[in-house]
């Protein structure tokens, strides 16, 4: 099997698993217990919280636990909206866990105002700054899963603190593959999943800047300092903390070996099929992303004839699958509908390598040439 759809999910990794295994086996404790089992998982999820708090520069404290990325990036929209009567400022491309939540937020009443974006997939960060006059939250996705597009938010952070208008970050793509500092980032709010980064399934974290008002996501037992109750899912936090931490030795090296492959694959598919295009931008998008349409050619029936040959790749955004529609990312980027419709993902991730690439690259001009037969376009 050739497994590029690493921006849908990541396989664990086998140090993530063996770091895992005590805390699903002897070592049960509750972290919220006093005696010997329950203080070394109080040790555990506090290590792992440090781990990820160094791959964002920020203070351990900071960082919140959740159940993976949707919720985070949830929390980070009700938690600011409640305690302001403000407007939800978001992109057009922001993941659907950012665009649903405002859409519930906006069905209660509240003003969201849902910024468009240039051919590239990149906001205007003067029309963020203007749309955000008096805002409960706004909110960008950092990295876009669909197409890796990098937004330009440096700038945005800074004008939003003096404003005393809370930015949130959805990282999920972005973390462990291109630099998180969040004092970079100039963000308040950072969303992250561990299983796009070789992590475990179910795990996530918000980062929430010291000082930031936020209401608690569910109340109970005082747990992430008394704003998401519940007992820490310690396994899969470990599992967390040892995927951030293999990241943040290789995220360099990684970032340039998987530029390598993917521009391989990206020119000799250009080369060996006519009428290819390429979505997303050119130089500020993630190194292991490629989505590109074949003129003609539904992406279903490529994603049919590649996974025969044992390649996994994506038509975009996994979280809707099955659904016919276009991706939302691509529409609001100005590609025709037809064209959108046609649109393949590749992601690159850990243990993909030059002789998978080369795969790609033998089948995949024969399945579009027979579909460009078929094709009634
Ligand atoms: C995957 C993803 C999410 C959702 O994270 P889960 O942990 O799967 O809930 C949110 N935002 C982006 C950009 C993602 O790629």
């Amino acid at each position: 099997m050739i497994y590029l759809d690493h921006n849908a999910t990541t396989p664990v990794r086998p140090e993530v698993r063996e770091a895992m295994w005590p805390y699903l086996g002897e070592e049960f404790g509750n972290p919220s217990s006093r005696h010997g089992p329950g203080r070394r998982a109080r040790e555990a999820v506090e290590r792992a919280r440090g781990q990820i708090a160094r791959l964002l520069a920020c203070d351990p404290a900071e960082i919140h636990f959740t159940s993976g990325g949707t919720e985070a990036d949830n929390w980070a929209l009700r938690g600011t909206s409640a305690s302001s009567q403000g407007s939800v400022v978001v992109s057009s491309v922001e993941h659907h866990a950012v665009l649903h939540a405002a859409g519930e937020l906006a069905r209660a009443g509240r003003e969201v105002v849902v910024l468009p974006v240039d051919g590239a997939g990149r906001v205007d960060p003067e029309r963020v700054l203007e749309a955000s006059e008096g805002a409960a939250v706004v909110s960008l996705i950092l990295a876009n899963n669909e197409t890796g597009t990098i937004q330009p938010v440096a700038g945005i952070g800074a004008v939003l603190r003096q404003r005393g208008v809370p930015f949130h970050v959805d990282a999920v793509q972005a973390f462990g593959k291109i630099p998180t500092r969040v004092d970079d980032l100039e963000a308040d709010l950072v969303s992250l999943s561990a299983h796009k980064i070789n992590g475990p399934k179910g795990v996530g974290a918000l980062y929430v800047r010291s000082g930031t008002s936020l209401e608690p996501w569910q109340v109970g037992g005082g747990h992430e300092h008394g704003l998401r109750a519940g007992t820490e899912n310690v396994a899969a936090i470990v599992g967390f903390g040892a995927a951030a931490a293999i990241r943040r030795e290789e995220m360099a090296s990684q970032e340039r070996r998987h530029g390598r492959l993917r521009d391989r694959l990206e020119s000799a598919l250009r080369e060996r099929i006519g009428d290819v295009v390429v979505h997303g931008h050119r130089v500020h998008r993630l190194s292991n992303t490629l989505n590109l349409s074949f003129r003609g050619v539904e992406a279903e029936a490529i994603l049919v004839g590649l996974d025969l040959e044992g390649i996994c790749a994506s038509s975009g955004s996994a979280c809707t699958e099955g659904a016919a529609d276009p991706s939302h990312v691509l529409l609001a980027m100005g590609v025709e509908p037809r064209l959108a419709a046609g649109a393949v993902r590749f992601s690159l991730g850990w243990g993909n390598d030059e002789a998978g690439i080369d795969r790609v690259v033998e089948v995949l001009p024969a399945i579009v040439a027979r579909l460009r037969d078929l094709s009634v376009f």
